[in-house]
């Protein structure tokens, strides 16, 4: 089955992974600017870094039949260093014509501190000026609940960005219905040992129903497996779920949520 992972960190992955990922029936990528495992110091390692994500990253992805599109921002966990922030912040628009990018993310919270709150929200203002679809991160375990409510206020304090043009990430069992019964779009993280098996996964599916909600594998530098979509296509297939309702989350809904940037240009696999 064709899929998309709508989020995943292939700047920290190898080519190898690209290649089992189309073997897989993977046919596209989306990959948000995240933290690299250590602080950048200036604009311009940001700058750098925006320009490998639209500039080799797709090239990369293409040798092995995959479109790439990203996300820009600069990352939570890097927010308290709120001047470098608003200099990121000022520099995105450089990219916001170039092809492949699908818009600001992913932002959010990270230990929910005032100025995490302070860069979100001037992130927000962003894409509210340039009229950028969001990809939100939420916290992790124990801060998860209370960042989510943080972040889903945050958002239903303005009205310049409507919740169908909001994805907010990482959801599990006690915040999915918080991103779902707002209006907003929802990822799930599919990881070996934090955030959703494939099993928990389908069980919210199950829950929830298959609206406005998407899987990805979350691929990073860390613990995480680049082929977790696979994982969980094989689960709802063993639990008896037909083919139309697994490619709905896995390939239709992403294509949707993505479809409301012009710039996504999508060429659908023959
Ligand atoms: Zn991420």
């Amino acid at each position: 089955m064709y899929y998309i992972d709508p989020h995943v960190h292939m700047v920290s992955r190898t080519t190898d992974d690209y290649e089992r990922m189309a073997r897989m029936g993977c046919v596209a990528v989306s990959e948000p600017a995240f933290w690299a495992g250590f602080d950048r110091g200036t604009v311009d390692g940001f700058r750098d870094y925006f320009n490998q994500l639209t500039g080799f990253e797709p090239k990369r992805a293409g040798w092995s039949g995959l479109q790439h599109f990203t996300w820009l921002c600069i990352n939570a966990k890097e927010a308290e260093n709120v001047s470098l922030a608003r200099e990121v912040i000022a520099m995105i628009p450089e990219f916001l014509n170039v092809p492949g990018v699908l818009g600001i993310g992913e932002i959010g919270l990270n230990k929910n501190t005032p100025n995490e709150s302070t860069v979100f929200r001037e992130h927000l203002d962003l894409a509210a000026k340039t009229n950028e679809l969001v990809l939100i991160h939420t916290p992790h375990l124990q801060d998860k609940y209370k960042g989510t409510r943080m972040i889903v206020d945050m958002l239903q304090e303005r009205k310049d960005i409507p919740p169908h043009r909001v994805c907010i990430d990482h959801v599990e069992e006690h915040t999915v219905k918080l991103a779902k019964d707002n209006g907003f779009w929802c990822g799930m993280t599919l990881y070996p040992t934090t955030k959703c098996t494939p099993a928990r996964a389908a069980d919210i599916i199950e829950r929830y129903g298959d609206e406005r909600i998407m899987v990805n594998s979350a691929g990073d530098w860390g613990p995480s497996n680049p082929l977790a979509v696979p994982d969980f296509i094989q689960e709802l297939k063993k639990r008896g779920h037909g083919e139309a309702k697994i490619k709905k989350i896995v390939y239709d809904n992403p294509l949707e949520f993505f479809s409301q940037c012009d710039r996504f240009k999508f060429t659908p696999p023959k």
